[in-house]
């Protein structure tokens, strides 16, 4: 089945379109690396994608059905942008976060021995049992970004939506992060990264999509960076891009 299938979606803030046309399919098990100049509408997207915003026209289907009547919340796992600042100060441990990722299942009856299990393993998955106990408001930017993933994997996501997660996270924690996402990938989660970083995309991801408002290219990285896609979209630069509309 596809994970995410989006025919011709538009989306405009007021009378400014950032999101155009697109048609993109997201299949079970891909990693999806979004790439984009800054104000391309990466972010839009993403939201658009797992039904956080309706597009203005066009559609989105999530696991086969119409996005923003998905009621299977759970499924879809989002990493926020900034979710390194938006905690600061919670009283609240990495066990109590990870654990939210269960309640979803937990309305009626307590939390039993499988939700026990489901979050000590998807501690262990991202490497944080020993984080286990420890406030968020305390934890590294990195470190936070992994809560967010066990939440998810708590929850038995199938799909996990990341926005730049490593923003202010340090080049070797940074890799580590990368490398996490590459084993639960591998390991059948299909993931859609926002990510303005092309090297992390074109190392980790198995396939790019580029956005510049309208979907320039979608393939596999090898691709990507033998076309022009790259150079069309960026204006030839891979550094910082100043990109007024
Ligand atoms: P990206 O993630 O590629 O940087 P965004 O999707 O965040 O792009 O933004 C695309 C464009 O839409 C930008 O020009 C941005 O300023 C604008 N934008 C984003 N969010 C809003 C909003 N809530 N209201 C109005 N304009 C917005």
């Amino acid at each position: 089945m596809t994970a995410v299938e989006a025919r011709g979606i538009t989306f405009a803030y007021g009378d400014r379109p950032v999101v155009e046309g697109v048609t993109l399919d997201v299949a079970e098990g891909a990693f999806l690396g979004l790439v984009g100049p800054n104000g391309s509408g990466k972010t839009t997207l993403l939201e658009l994608l797992i039904g956080l915003r309706r597009p203005d026209s066009g559609s989105v289907t999530l696991f086969g059905e119409p996005a923003h009547r998905f009621a299977d919340g759970e499924r879809i796992g989002y990493v926020p942008q900034n979710v390194t600042t938006a905690n600061d100060g919670l009283p609240i441990t990495v066990e109590e976060v990870v654990r939210m990722g269960r309640y979803p299942h937990r309305w009626i009856g307590r939390f039993d021995g499988d939700d026990r299990r489901a979050v000590r393993t998807a501690l262990d998955r991202v490497g944080i049992t020993d984080l286990a106990d420890r406030r968020v408001g305390r934890l590294s930017g990195g470190q936070r970004q992994r809560v967010f993933i066990a939440r998810a994997l708590a929850s038995e996501a199938d799909l996990l939506a990341l926005d730049e997660p490593t923003v202010g996270v340090d080049a070797e924690s940074r890799e580590a992060f990368y490398d996490l996402l590459r084993t639960l990938n591998d390991d059948g989660l299909t993931i859609v990264l926002v990510e303005h970083d092309i090297g992390v995309v074109t190392t980790h991801a198995t396939e790019v999509a580029c956005l510049d408002r309208t979907l320039f290219f979608h393939g596999d990285p090898d691709t990507f960076v033998e076309t022009d896609a790259l150079a069309e979209a960026y204006g030839g630069s891979h550094g910082v891009v100043h990109h007024d509309h």
